[in-house]
């Protein structure tokens, strides 16, 4: 009997929450839908988090640092063999594409919500994925075959494919692990620095380099994959507006892309999901160049922040299908049954100071005002007194607003935001609202270096 036809058969379903945040809470509100049990986890600094007070049950797996509670492997498997959950969540971040932790869930004969290890430790390396990719005629940045181990080897590369390149920790995420070199002299500088940060980020220090591609589009596309073989691909996102390689602002659709060139990304996508023989929700991420070029660069294979803005312009309950095809269920409609019906937008609230360097701003959040009304979303885990953690994401919440149009969507964001208040921390409502009136913005133009142009406006702005 495979896990998912024991899962099904077995009345007492339940799933524990390996994860903290607004995420958790999504989780949790999806599973209670679907009539499955919820135990969350939590650290010491999160006991009066909303996941913990949500779930039907709540166990404390450690202190405050993620290393003792949210990432350690041991307590969060523990915690759901004590609590008699047939399933584990991972969210995004923490364990979520930990190959490792897979294998144990799996050895427990507990069904981990995503892909297999095997899956994961393949795809999951970005450096394999391009391999993977580019034998499957999917386009991909040019750079170095597999993983590059000295600095030497890497200007070797640097110097076939021309500057600027990226130097890249094949193992990372939340854009972490990244850098830039111009010449061969910074390449040198910066690649052991990367091989450090790489180590500390996600305990392996092994890199790749790309070709940096200027100023391109982050095109992504979300796939759900089932058990018996069926994919589809529910278009794309741009997520171009991104800080330090981490995305801030998203949207679905594309406002620069054709119906040609979704159709040929999205086939992309899918093509490579059944090579891979893919299982669960995920993601291909491309990047597209002004010549409307498009190359792979990796895979997330987990449910992403983002996903909601999906959820809006095509009426798909992506968490709810990611645990039913884990629960041994088929995808729960057709491809040729999905259309986009509307234009979305997400703007992350994050406890963060945009003016200076993004720093943290945690702290006691004192009073709360949600905005709200029609085509208004808010996913989030926040209530007045809640105290933000040092630990942990700066994300807040994620403010989602959809409608018929691009237009009328940019504009709703601009009325939610002006009335979506957090009082005793500083947040970057503000500063997403600025953007939402930035010309590059409202175009549609703008690429992944929109962020450092806006800034740089600003700086501006002040001196006149
Ligand atoms: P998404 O990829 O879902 O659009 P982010 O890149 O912002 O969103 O990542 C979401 C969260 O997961 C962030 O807290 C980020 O630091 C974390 N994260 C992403 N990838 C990894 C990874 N490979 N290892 C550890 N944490 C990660
Ligand atoms: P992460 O795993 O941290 O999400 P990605 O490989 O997805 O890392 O890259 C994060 C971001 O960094 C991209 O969305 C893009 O803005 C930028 N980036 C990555 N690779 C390149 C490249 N070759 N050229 C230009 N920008 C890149
Ligand atoms: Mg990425």
């Amino acid at each position: 009997m495979t896990i998912s036809s024991w899962l099904l058969n077995n009345m007492k379903n339940k799933i524990l929450i390996a994860n903290r945040g607004e995420i958790a809470v999504r989780i949790i509100r999806a599973a209670k839908e679907l009539g499955i049990g919820t135990v969350s986890v939590y650290s010491s600094a999160d006991k009066d988090a909303l996941h913990v007070k949500l779930a039907d049950e709540a166990i404390c797996i450690g202190s405050e640092r993620s290393k003792e509670s949210y990432l350690n492997m041991n307590r969060v498997l523990s915690a759901a063999i004590a609590t008699g959950c047939n399933s584990i969540h991972p969210g995004y971040g923490f364990l979520s594409e930990n190959a490792a932790f897979v294998e144990m869930v799996e050895s427990c004969q507990i069904k981990f919500i995503g892909p297999s290890a095997e899956t994961i430790r393949q795809i999951g390396d970005k450096s394999t994925a391009r391999k993977i990719a580019k034998d499957l005629g999917v386009p991909v940045v040019e750079g170095s075959d597999g993983i590059i181990d000295t600095a030497k080897e890497a200007t070797k590369i640097a110097k076939k494919i021309g500057y600027p390149v990226m130097i890249k920790a094949t193992l990372g995420g939340g854009g972490k692990g990244i850098s830039i070199a111009y010449n061969s002299d910074e390449l040198e500088q910066l690649f052991e620095k990367t091989q450090l940060e790489a180590m500390s980020s996600f305990g392996d220090k092994s890199l790749y380099i790309e070709k940096f591609i200027e100023s391109p589009k982050h095109i992504e596309i979300q796939i759900l994959a089932d058990t018996f073989g069926n994919v589809v691909h529910l278009f794309e996102r741009d997520c171009s507006v991104q800080r330090r390689n981490q995305k801030m602002i998203e949207e679905a659709p594309s406002p620069v892309l054709n119906s040609t060139l979704r159709k040929k990304i999205g086939q992309s996508a899918v093509k490579l999901a059944k090579a891979i023989k893919y299982e669960g929700a995920g993601t291909m991420e491309f990047l597209v160049d002004s010549k409307g070029d498009y190359y792979f660069i990796e895979m997330n294979t987990r449910i992403q922040v983002e996903h909601p803005v999906t959820e809006m312009i095509t009426g798909v309950d992506l968490l709810k299908e990611q645990i039913s095809i884990a629960y041994g269920k088929p995808i729960s409609f057709k491809q040729q049954s999905l259309k986009i019906l509307g234009h979305s937008i997400e703007c992350r609230i994050n406890a963060e100071d945009a003016l200076n360097g993004f720093m943290p701003t945690p702290g006691k959040i004192t009073n709360i005002i949600f905005p709200g009304g029609n085509g208004v979303r808010i996913d989030t885990h926040i209530y007045p007194g809640y105290v933000v953690p040092i630990y942990y994401d700066s994300m807040l919440a994620k403010l989602i607003v959809v409608a018929k149009t691009r237009k009328e969507a940019i504009k709703k964001m601009r009325v939610t935001l002006e009335g979506f208040m957090i009082e005793g921390i500083e947040t970057n409502i503000e500063y997403q609202y600025m953007i939402m009136h930035e010309m590059e913005f409202i175009k549609g133009t703008y690429d992944t270096s929109f962020i450092n142009r806006f800034n740089k406006r600003l700086e501006e702005r002040k001196l006149e």
